[in-house]
């Protein structure tokens, strides 16, 4: 398994690119921005892009993920609940002061339980509601990892003050959806350093007692 995460854009959003060397296929979760960089690493593994995947409609997520479609060809993947912040483009750009990115509806609504991925490795698709309302994480069972998006971070977990933020909702995704996870899985958070499943439970502050 090819795996690159590398943080792209001002708010510094992990992007991943998964490969397999076998198939030459790859997906790309959370393109939010330095597309050249991403179509960079594509062509230095020679991978053919499969899929694209948002874990929800923020800005630093989802800025990218439509020049990216442009570019390859490969459909676009993001929970329909998240439609309303795509509609909201503009507002999300005036947060961070930035130009307001192109962006399109998802060409398949990624739904709790579907599988995405590529030959060789796939994930199933965890709905993990309270960031955002349409918050997903790619849960690679074999693979022991997972992509949190931005609703568990090492130490932390994703802010729910923002629209279609709900803090009760995040709690109970973290508890009833990843907690449940085993220990060793690796998680790559939507912003920040790599931890593990185990690792939050045992220390991160939020996931304590309920
Ligand atoms: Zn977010």
């Amino acid at each position: 398994m090819i795996l690159e995460t590398f943080p792209v854009g001002p708010l510094q959003c992990n992007c991943t690119v998964l490969g397999d060397e076998a198939s030459g296929e790859a997906m790309v979760v959370d393109p939010g921005d330095n597309i050249p960089h991403i179509l960079n690493l594509l062509e230095k593994h020679r991978l053919k892009l499969k899929q694209i995947v948002v874990t929800h409609g923020h800005i630093d997520h989802v800025g990218g993920a439509l020049r990216l479609k442009k570019v390859t060809g490969a459909p676009v993947l993001l929970n329909q609940n998240d439609l309303p912040l795509l509609k909201m483009m503009s507002v999300q750009a005036a947060w961070l002061g930035v130009a307001t990115p192109e962006v399109a509806p998802p060409d398949v609504s990624a739904e709790e339980g579907m599988s995405v991925g590529i030959a060789g490795h796939t994930a199933s698709v965890l709905h993990t509601p309270g960031h955002t309302q349409g918050s997903i994480c790619l849960h690679f069972a074999p693979e022991k990892l997972l992509l949190a998006g931005d609703t568990l971070f090492a130490g932390s977990i994703g802010r729910t003050d923002l629209p279609g933020g709900d803090s009760r909702q995040i709690i109970r995704s973290l508890h009833d959806r990843l907690l449940v996870l085993p220990d060793e899985t690796r998680v790559i958070p939507g912003h920040g350093p790599e931890t593990t499943i185990g690792e939050e439970r045992a220390t991160n502050p939020f996931l304590q007692s309920r």
